[in-house]
């Protein structure tokens, strides 16, 4: 067991924990909210250091990051945990195992050991995904500073609920983040997250300002979060904050405990991508909607098709030199 970074030892053996925005005080015995962060005598420890649950390689696409080096490989890892308690959670088995079921498991592996196969598989970048990367932020902190020495970027996807010291400490070896904007109310963030949206904001601007490349995603839930006012409100944060910076509007399929609704129809995710391009964004997509339209990749400035798509795979890719070969617009992103 590892000690872990980014906490503070308190009186009578208690801590509080300063990654992410929950700020647990942790008694001697007891764990964090994400059940994976444990009070050893007045020490914190992380408990999935090196505890690998899940690794794939995947295309950078299915991050979904698509201004971010396409076409690529991403070598994507993740432990069990998570500081969010989701009802709509797509990888509740591994995300929620140590909350619902008690139980941490994973293959011991270390850093240079994902690092290895990342550079044998070719993969341009390491994601650190399915779950949530800032809960095993020291295992994804080291391999992270030993791919960068490899020539191999770092991606979070992310809650973005991990603090401001968290992301700075990070910030020089991680290059791109996608987080998922959930909804815009706290109402929304606490009945199905368990949590609240404005450090998730606040996330989203620093990433930004930190120079990191940031996408954003919402999942659209049919009578949660797909109202007018709440997309007008998201789209116009976004647009705020940078409107370069992708939106990407993803369809809902019921699963773990949210079951009582449908999947998002296809009229929804479009009227939210009107809604996003209305607000001043630049780059607007749709998600879990293969073969649509809203997975191509148009120039803001003339309208042609710079990257053509069919779910994660690239079909044509017409961007040189980061600009549009039609009206020399710069694209905004990360291209080579
Ligand atoms: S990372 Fe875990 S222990 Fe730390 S504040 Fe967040 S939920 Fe609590």
């Amino acid at each position: 067991m590892k000690e872990a970074y980014l906490y503070e030892k308190l009186d009578s053996a208690r801590v509080k924990c300063h990654l992410c925005s929950h700020g647990c005080l942790i008694k001697d015995g007891s764990k964090g909210l994400c059940g994976v962060r444990e009070n050893h005598g007045g020490t914190l420890v992380t408990l999935v250091y090196g505890k690998v649950i899940a690794m794939n390689v995947d295309p950078i696409e299915k991050k979904p990051l698509f201004h971010f080096l396409p076409g690529t490989s991403s070598f994507s890892i993740a432990t069990v945990g998570c500081n969010f308690k989701c009802r709509f959670c797509q990888n509740s088995d591994i995300s929620q195992m140590p909350a619902d079921y008690n139980r941490i498991e994973g293959h011991d592996t270390q850093p240079q050991d994902i690092v290895r196969r990342a550079k044998e598989t070719r993969s341009s970048t390491i994601a650190y995904t399915y779950t949530e990367p800032t809960i095993y932020y020291e295992y994804a902190l080291d391999i992270s500073r030993l791919a960068v020495k490899e020539g191999i970027k770092n991606v979070f996807v992310s809650n973005g609920y991990m603090t401001e010291d968290c992301l700075t400490d990070i910030n020089p070896d991680l290059h791109a983040i996608n987080i998922d904007l959930k909804g815009f109310t706290d109402k929304f963030y606490k009945e199905q997250c368990g949590a609240k949206v404005t450090p998730v904001l606040n996330s989203i601007r620093k990433a930004r300002e930190l120079g990191v490349w940031v996408e954003v995603t919402t999942l659209l839930i049919p009578g949660l979060n797909d109202s007018d006012s709440e997309l007008k409100d998201i789209a116009g944060f976004l647009a705020g904050v940078d409107p370069n910076m992708p939106w990407h509007i993803s369809r809902f399929h019921p699963t773990y405990r949210l079951t009582d609704k449908g999947p998002t129809p296809a009229e929804s995710i479009h009227r939210a991508k009107d809604i996003g391009y209305g607000a001043g964004l630049k780059y607007v997509y749709t998600g879990n909607l293969p073969g649509d339209e809203g997975e191509k990749t148009l120039c803001h400035g003339c309208g042609n098709l710079l990257i053509d798509r069919f779910g994660f795979s690239i079909r044509k890719f017409a961007i040189k030199d980061g600009r549009c070969p039609q009206c020399n617009a710069e694209i905004p992103g990360v291209w080579e």
